[in-house]
């Protein structure tokens, strides 16, 4: 078994902060990538918040009956598309269940420590050289357009205090004195909640740069792209080998950190997880007269704005509508008419990028990291991370980083 090596499959932020993190502990990895770079999935150009605040899960208690009101709406925050698919009506059975304020909590508590971890290895990355991936810690505001959202934003403050954030709720007046170009926002404005430090960052730009700090480390990572691993061979309980279209690999320990392929490669091993996609958009252009120097979230109307490396970026929709990762035109079109209409002087719009991406969600929004319950003894999950992927991805490697060193130990 000398030659077998780390296995870890997908080179998204997941996979790479898992790759690093593993490395760093002196494991001989292999990251394989079905496609030809690095951030290719989820990971590409996603809304760039490092959102070491708002980690709330999105199931919650009130949820559902937003659900079905927006399901009546064109250009609704979320969208379903029922399919002849168990797996979408088990989560989405799941995602009902978690829809209370316990189970909310629960979720929150368990991302907030995944932040703040990751919160501070970036810290002490950045500390240690880390950059080009234009980072800034530019606060968020996030923005209520009516006063009954705002309340309740006010009651949602306090749980997140008691967890350590350090917020302001602030008026239409003071959102505007600290955030000058919301003068060119349309529409009612009840207030915003600010959070000073929250980061921004571009995700694609993270993990070239997590692959460069690899070579620069020395670390004994190979990456080997354009290799999509279509099946496992198990004996003993273990995962002996991972097929590949051109042959097999020996594998010592395997990582799943394939976001949403890795439900497919768990059913592969025996495992049904719950796992599915949750579709987004984003746009992506120079900027405007009107950029704003913060990230803000219209809450309502769930669009994020966000100024990457003088870019701005808009982020948007959860739509559960299946595998298919090519952008919906009439989706698109939806954003495109909102920015206009609320946002028009922040950025460029004729000349935006169109992107959309499969988030990895679980249904009560915590990712599954470790072990993975009655499946084969050295496979190991990295997966699920939903809309805080970005954020959460170097927590989660250590946490993976810290289990496989307490199973491993008498290796
Ligand atoms: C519109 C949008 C906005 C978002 N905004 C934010 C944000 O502001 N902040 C934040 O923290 N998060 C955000 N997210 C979420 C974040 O992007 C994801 O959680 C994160 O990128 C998931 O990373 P990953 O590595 O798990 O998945 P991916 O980046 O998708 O990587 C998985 C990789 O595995 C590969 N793979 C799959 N199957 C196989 C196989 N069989 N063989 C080989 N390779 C395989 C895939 O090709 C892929 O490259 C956003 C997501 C979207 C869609």
């Amino acid at each position: 078994m000398d030659e077998a090596r780390v296995l870890i499959v997908g080179a998204g932020v997941i996979g790479l902060c898992s790759a690093w993190r593993l490395a760093r502990a002196g494991w001989p990895v292999t990251v394989l990538e079905r496609r030809g770079e690095a951030a290719a999935g989820a990971s590409h150009a996603n809304g760039g918040q490092l959102s070491y605040s708002y980690v709330a899960p999105l199931a919650d208690a009130g949820v559902p009956a937003k659900a079905l009101a927006w399901l009546l709406s064109a250009d609704a925050p979320m969208r379903l598309r029922p399919r002849w698919d168990a797996a979408q009506w088990q989560w989405l059975w799941r995602f009902y269940r978690a829809c209370n304020r316990e189970a909310n909590r629960a979720g929150s508590a368990q991302l907030w420590r995944l932040a703040q971890s990751s919160r501070q290895q970036l810290d002490a990355l950045r500390a240690e050289g880390l950059d080009g991936f234009a980072w800034r810690r530019n606060g968020k505001l996030v923005l209520y357009r009516g006063a009954a959202a705002l309340e309740h934003a006010r009651q949602g403050m306090a749980a997140l205090s008691e967890l350590g954030a350090r917020q302001r709720l602030l008026d239409a007046d003071a959102c505007r004195a600290l955030e000058p170009a919301l003068a060119g926002l349309s529409g009612p404005l009840a207030g915003g909640v600010h959070t000073p430090d929250e980061e921004v960052a571009d995700c694609r730009l993270f993990c070239l740069a997590m692959q460069r700090r690899m070579r620069d480390e020395g670390l004994d990572v190979e990456f080997r792209f354009g290799e999509e691993v279509v099946g496992f061979e198990l004996a003993q309980g273990r995962v002996r080998q991972v097929w590949l279209p051109g042959g097999a690999l020996p594998c010592r320990h395997l990582v799943l950190a394939a976001g949403v392929g890795g439900a497919g490669l768990a059913r592969k091993l025996g495992l049904r997880l719950p796992l599915y996609p949750l579709k987004g958009y984003s746009l992506d252009m120079p900027a405007g007269e009107g950029l704003p120097a913060l990230s803000v979230t219209d809450f309502e109307r769930k669009i994020l704005y966000a100024p990457i490396g003088g870019r701005l970026r808009v982020a948007a929709a959860a739509d559960l509508v299946g595998y298919d990762e090519s952008p919906d035109p009439r989706r698109v079109a939806g954003l495109r008419r909102q920015v206009m209409r609320d946002w028009p002087r922040a950025g460029r719009l004729e000349q935006a990028a169109e992107w959309a991406g499969l988030r990895p969600a679980t249904p009560d929004g915590v990712p599954l990291i470790g072990r993975a319950p009655g499946g084969p003894a050295n496979l190991w999950l990295n997966l699920g991370h939903g809309a805080l992927g970005f954020t959460l991805a170097l927590g989660s490697a250590e946490r993976l980083a810290r289990e496989m060193a307490g199973e491993m130990a008498g290796e």
